[in-house]
Parts: C-alpha cells; sequence; structure tokens
C-alpha cells in the first residue's frame, strides 16, 4: 500500500517525497480513521487529504472558513487534473447550482466549502445525494470557541458529520491548545481513539524580543528602527489590535515617505485583496494589518512581524509571528508593550460576552425590522442599541452567538429569529466563565511579557510542549548571556 502512495505522491502530485508525519496520516485517513492533525503551517497539511482524495471513490469534502486561498487550491489541483471544485458565497446560483449536481453526480473528488453553506438548505439536500467519502475540516481551530479565531458559523459541524454519516473525518490545523483540542474532539464528536498526529512546532529561527514603550510616536520610531535597511531584504507584517492605531502608524510611515499597505476588516474586498496581492508578491515589502490578516497566508521570506500593539493571548501572539521566517532563515519578532494597550484586550474581552438582556434585545430589533436588518446589517442595529462607542462590537458578537447557536437564519433579503434564547444556550454563569477564560489567557500573556526566561520556552510551555533548551536568541537569553568583550 505504501508504494502506491508514494506513486500517487509522484505521478499526481509530482512530488519527490513525503515530508514528516504526512504519510502516517495519509495511511490512516484513506484506511478509514478520523484524526486531529496538528503541523505548522507549510509543512504541507493539504496533501494529507489531497491524496487520500485522489485515490478513494466518492467525493471528499473540505470545510474551510479561508474563502480568499480556496479558488488557488482548486486552480492548482485542476492543473494537476484533480476534479476539484468549490462553493462558496463569490460563487453565482447557476453556478452553484451546477456544482451541486456535479457533487450528486459524483463527479467531484473534492470540493471546497465554506462554513456557511452548513445553513444553506439547497447545499444538504445536495450532499444527501452524494457519496461523501471523507470530511476534512482545515483550520480546524475555528471550529473552538477557546481558540483565538474563532468562527461561529463552524457551530452546526457536528450535526453537519452526523448527516453525513460521520465519515472518516481529518481536523487540520497549526497551532492548539489542550483545551481547544479537546474541544475540536467533541464538537466532532471524535471517539476516544482517533489519534492526535503532531509536528513539534518549534520555530529555532524567530528571533523575540519585548520592548517598554510608552507612546505611539515612540513605538512608530522604534519600528522605523526595526524595519531600516528592510527594503528589498524581504519582508515585514506590522499588527495592531485598533484600526484606528493603524491609520495614525500608517500617516506617520507616509509622512516618512515609508512604502507599505493595510489590511484590516473595514476595508471593501477590493482593497484587502489587492494589500494582500502586493504583499505576497514582493511588490509592497510593508503591510500594516489586524489580526483579520494572515490565516492561511504562506509566504516564505517575512523577515520581520512586530506587534504595535498587544495581542490578546500567546496562541495569537504565536500564530502571528509564525508568519515570519517560513524559509528557516533568521526573522525577528519585535513586541511593543505599552502597558496602556492591556486596556484595549480587557475591552474587547467586555464585549465579546455581552449578557442576556442584550442578545435579546438585537433578537427582538431583528424579529421586527427584518428587511431593514438585512438591508443596513449590524449598522442599524448598532444605531438601534444607542450605540456611543466606536468600537464596541457587541452587536457582531451578539450576531456572531445567535449564528452559532443556529437561532438566526438569514436569507438575501430576509433574516429570521428561529428560535429563543434559552438559559442552555446562554446564560450569567457560562458569561462569566467565558470572560474568566479570556481574561486568563491575557494574563498569561503579560506574565510572558514581564518574564525574564527564554521566550521561546515560555510559549511552549504554555503549549504543553515537551522542554526544549533556551533558543539563545531572544531578548532575555541574550540578556543572560556576558556581552562580548573586544580583545
Ligand atoms: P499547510 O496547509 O500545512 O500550511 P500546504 O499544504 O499549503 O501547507 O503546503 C505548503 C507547500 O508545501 C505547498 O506549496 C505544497 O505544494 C508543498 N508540499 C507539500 N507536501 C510536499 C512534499 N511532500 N514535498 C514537497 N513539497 C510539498
Ligand atoms: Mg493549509
Amino acid at each position: 500500500m505504501s508504494h502506491s502512495f508514494r506513486q500517487a505522491l509522484q505521478d499526481t502530485f509530482h512530488l519527490e517525497q513525503f515530508r514528516p508525519l504526512q504519510h502516517e496520516v495519509i495511511e490512516h485517513f484513506f484506511a478509514g480513521g478520523s484524526a486531529l492533525v496538528i503541523m505548522p503551517t507549510g509543512s504541507g497539511k493539504s496533501l494529507t487529504y489531497q491524496l487520500p482524495a485522489v485515490s478513494l471513490p466518492g467525493t471528499t469534502l473540505v470545510v474551510s472558513p479561508l474563502k480568499a486561498l480556496m479558488k488557488d487550491q482548486v486552480d492548482k489541483l485542476r492543473a494537476l487534473g484533480v476534479r476539484a471544485s468549490l462553493i462558496n458565497s463569490d460563487v453565482s446560483r447557476t453556478e452553484r447550482e451546477k456544482r451541486q449536481e456535479k457533487l450528486k453526480r459524483g463527479d467531484l473528488q473534492i470540493l471546497y466549502v465554506t462554513p456557511e453553506r452548513f445553513q444553506k438548505q439547497e447545499f444538504l439536500d445536495a450532499v444527501d445525494s452524494a457519496k461523501i467519502s471523507r470530511l476534512v475540516l482545515d483550520e480546524a481551530h475555528c471550529i473552538s470557541q477557546w481558540g483565538h479565531d474563532f468562527r461561529p458559523e463552524y457551530g452546526k459541524v457536528g450535526l453537519l458529520r452526523e448527516r453525513l454519516k460521520n465519515p472518516p473525518t481529518l481536523a487540520l490545523t497549526a497551532t492548539a491548545t489542550a483545551e481547544v483540542k479537546n474541544d475540536i474532539r467533541e464538537k466532532l464528536r471524535f471517539d476516544a481513539n482517533a489519534p492526535t498526529f503532531s509536528l513539534p512546532i518549534a520555530r529555532p529561527n524567530l528571533a523575540i524580543e519585548v520592548e517598554d514603550i510608552v507612546s505611539l510616536e515612540e513605538k512608530a520610531e522604534t519600528a522605523i528602527e526595526r524595519l531600516h535597511g528592510h527594503d528589498g531584504v524581504g519582508s515585514a507584517i506590522i499588527y495592531f489590535a485598533l484600526i484606528t492605531t493603524l491609520h495614525k502608524f500608517s500617516d506617520v510611515l507616509r509622512k516618512k515617505k515609508i512604502r507599505h499597505v493595510v489590511y484590516h476588516g473595514d476595508l471593501p474586498e477590493k482593497m484587502k485583496r489587492s494589500s494582500q496581492e502586493d504583499f505576497l508578491a514582493g511588490r509592497e515589502p510593508i503591510i500594516l494589518a489586524t489580526p483579520a490578516f494572515g490565516l492561511g497566508v504562506d509566504k516564505p521570506d517575512v523577515r520581520a512581524v512586530i506587534h504595535a500593539e498587544v495581542p490578546g493571548s500567546i496562541e495569537a501572539y504565536f500564530q502571528e509571528i509564525g508568519r515570519a521566517g517560513r524559509d528557516g532563515l533568521p526573522a525577528r519578532c519585535v513586541l511593543l508593550y505599552d502597558q496602556d494597550d492591556v486596556t484595549t484586550q480587557m475591552e474587547f474581552i467586555e464585549w465579546a460576552n455581552p449578557d442576556g438582556e442584550y442578545i435579546r434585545k438585537v433578537m427582538s430589533l431583528i424579529a421586527g425590522h427584518s428587511a431593514r436588518f438585512r438591508q443596513e446589517g449590524a449598522d442599524f442595529l448598532r444605531e438601534q442599541m444607542s450605540y456611543f462607542n466606536k468600537r464596541d462590537y457587541r452587536v457582531e458578537t451578539a450576531l456572531n452567538l445567535l449564528r452559532s447557536w443556529g437561532i438566526l437564519e438569514e436569507t438575501a433579503d430576509r433574516a429570521e429569529i428561529t428560535g429563543e434564547l434559552t438559559n442552555a444556550l446562554w446564560n450569567e454563569e457560562l458569561r462569566t466563565t467565558r470572560k474568566r477564560h479570556q481574561q486568563e489567557k491575557l494574563l498569561k500573556l503579560i506574565r510572558w511579557i514581564n518574564s525574564r526566561a527564554c521566550r521561546q520556552q515560555g510559549i511552549y510551555q504554555y503549549f504543553s510542549e515537551v522542554e526544549t533548551t533556551p533558543c539563545g536568541i531572544c531578548d532575555n537569553c541574550r540578556a543572560a548571556q556576558p556581552p562580548r568583550v573586544n580583545r
């Protein structure tokens, strides 16, 4: 059997040999086992389902929250002669129906979809009469509400798996804490003997440093200093928590005639895409971004990741700096730490956990003004909820929670509240537990920032990885070494 996998690797994918763990996962998945797979970005997770998919009868259904990267994947597979397709909100209705027909006829080896398809009856109908041999959840950490990148559309993933009659399932992610791993298994209803395959997460080429900073001006100066001479050598990402800070920073760079592009959630899709493409192609060396940028981005030569504001957890931080130095060459990660920025993250946590009364008010507004809500979206709700603070995103949180519970159904022109906010879904205890949990994660990050121990070791301990030796290149390791003496 292993001989034929190698054959498929060479014949279909034109690759010479397997990378670490790929063969083990492929063997297991092909034979009909489910598994959780944790491998760093760029290590080749896609092959672990693509290869079985071309060797098995039926369709492999791949769920991914990354609309932007789907087309690329499908184009690559088609070029290799694989019958692959995708369905997401960018696909026109006629085209979508055509693809669903293909799925029903068994003409597709691989179909990529976004998780919001789970809400669409026509998709579920198509899936019912298709032969789905394997299910794959890419970026599976997005399933967990304990993860730093929770996508509520994933709420019904367990039901979907059941509806497909529990096909062998692969859940793939680059980073997951112990509780996120447990949550993924639980949501997918994996049984206890489904194994976890994982590669060590160590990134020894990242030199991490934390710098205490007191003002935006100082941040900009330090960032520019760190980026000096960067142009043409490689690329840099500068991360922000707030769009307003990002804009101010961008102004400073512009005044100093430092070329850069920006990326955040308030930009139109077209702008986001062009920023991302210019950065990926190396036409623009610097991108200023919120955490909305980066998931699934695999650019080998990012030489620096600078955090201009403190992120919300060690896992968010590790995921973001993980975009540096993919090529294995040295890369620099600088966290510009202003204590005052911690309050921003504390506000985020507050807004991520609105109380029941707030959610009920949102529900009744939607139920009473369905058409208007569909036209104006969250803005309408925000206006009605006497919304003062520009950064308050409780409305979005409430909507996301309603979607994840499956009691908000949206069509093109209407929105419907299809259930009640029961005590089992949301209650004061659940709310405080969730909030405390997020606060603890923030606190762990602050402790790590203030620690004098090796930065890398601190991160691996957080993910309960095996002990490693000190990295030798972070600020703390360098401070612990005696200064070099010139003779
Ligand atoms: P991940 O999903 O883990 O981030 P991908 O599946 O996107 O990574 O793969 C990253 C790159 O590695 C792709 O360009 C892919 O073609 C390449 N790759 C994967 N497996 C192999 C292999 N066995 N040999 C050579 N290149 C590979
Ligand atoms: Mg991937």
